[in-house]
């Protein structure tokens, strides 16, 4: 068998990138089975099943549209099915993704303003509240919103957010990024009113890139025969015709699809308030850690601590890419690279997904080993202080 894989090491590779995330066998398993014909009634089964079950996954009971693309594409989709040329959108600062989403917005022909931030922090409700509030003529047509900030490591108030909407009576449409929570992070599309959700199939779903997700409301669906930025490829009208008989306008990721069902299984046989504690659980072991060693986490809010990601700051004069190389070539794991202002200063951490206690306490012990081989100034007992808190959670 020929590879263009780097030599093979022994053991498992552990993929703690913040996403894309381990892939669990069965779904490894439903991905590897023959292609369906796309437009036969064993394909058409599957999809109906699938689109169902992310309905209960975003906690909608709105259409959600598939698109075989990554969350960036998912961006653009959401963008170019509600908004016209030169319309305002408000993209609260949170790290890269939201500068991202931003920029792409910028990009279609949006005006868009920021509202910056320190990159530590999750978004200040109340700074949005006055920004909102001075809007009297309602210019601002949409926010764009990062729930999960995964080049950081913080969580925003997407609740909190919608109640300032409503609190000022302002008609913006509501955009979340769910790509780094959905499925991981209590997430709920109608209850706190979204307008649009953006979600990919790589992190919390379990699956490996190459799906991604709107979840879309009746306002939202509204705005599709006004908005004038160019569409084809993500344009969702096609999408919401045909597949109300489980059809698709173009060729679908069938294989992934089929991976999907058997994921979203996988999800409510565990229950989601199970998988958020864990989640959360993880989180908490892993902060544990980083204060253990005596370093310090990006995200400098308690209250806006990600259960997904944790960013670590490298100390002064340590640069992340040489230490993320000792871990790779020792330890055969791969971690995240910092991101936009904070590269070369933070590495991450993801415990998403397929995960569970004993691969935490492997990813953590290969950070602990690894600064010490790299000679990076810290205080052992990480680890012990991560099983203090699963042993006390348990
Ligand atoms: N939004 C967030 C929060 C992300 O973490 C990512 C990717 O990591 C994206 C958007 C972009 O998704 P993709 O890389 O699948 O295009």
């Amino acid at each position: 068998m020929t590879s263009s894989a780097a030599p093979y090491l022994p053991g498992r590779h552990l993929l703690q990138v913040p996403g894309p995330t381990n892939v669990p066998q069965p779904v490894l398993e439903a991905i590897a089975r023959p292609t369906l014909d796309h437009r036969g009634p064993g394909f058409a089964a599957l999809a109906l099943s699938v689109i169902e079950g992310m309905k209960r996954v975003f906690r909608t009971t709105g259409p959600v549209v598939i698109f075989p693309g990554s969350g960036t594409g998912a961006w653009e989709a959401c963008l170019v099915n509600t908004l016209s040329p030169g319309d305002k959108v408000l993209n609260p600062e949170t790290g890269q993704f939201s500068v991202l989403w931003g920029q792409l917005a910028t990009q279609l022909g949006l005006e868009v303003e920021s509202l910056p931030s320190d990159w530590r922090h999750a978004i200040d409700i109340e700074a949005l509240r006055t920004r909102l509030g001075a809007d009297d003529k309602h210019e601002i047509q949409a926010l764009l919103i990062t729930h999960n900030e995964t080049s950081v490591g913080t969580l925003s108030d997407v609740a909190a957010i919608r109640g300032v909407l409503d609190d000022l009576g302002h008609p913006a449409l509501l955009f979340v990024d769910a790509v780094s929570s959905l499925g991981s992070i209590d997430y709920r599309h109608d209850e706190w009113g979204v307008d649009v959700t953006v979600a990919g199939s790589q992190k919390g779903l379990m699956l490996p890139p190459g799906m991604s997700f709107n979840a879309i409301s009746q306002k939202a669906l509204d705005r599709q025969s006004s908005a004038k930025l160019p569409r084809a490829y993500w344009e969702w009208k096609p999408y919401l015709e045909l597949n109300k008989n489980g059809f698709f306008p173009y060729t679908p990721s069938a294989n992934l699809m089929a991976g999907l069902e058997v994921a979203i299984g996988l999800l409510e046989a565990e229950g989601f308030e199970n998988i958020f504690a864990r989640h959360i659980r993880h989180g908490e072991a892993t902060r544990a850690a980083v204060h253990a060693w005596g370093l310090e986490t990006q995200c400098a809010d308690e209250a806006a601590y990600s259960p997904v990601v944790t960013a670590v700051r490298m100390p002064d004069g340590y640069a992340e890419a040489e230490f993320r190389k000792v871990v790779l070539d020792s330890y055969g794991m791969a971690l995240g690279s910092g991101l936009g202002q904070v590269a070369g200063k933070v590495f991450r951490i993801g415990h998403l997904g397929d995960f569970d206690d004993l691969t935490l306490v492997a990813a953590l012990a290969g950070v602990e080993l690894s600064l010490g081989r790299a000679d990076v100034p810290h205080k052992d007992g990480g680890v012990a202080a991560a099983l203090a808190v699963l042993a006390a959670a348990r």
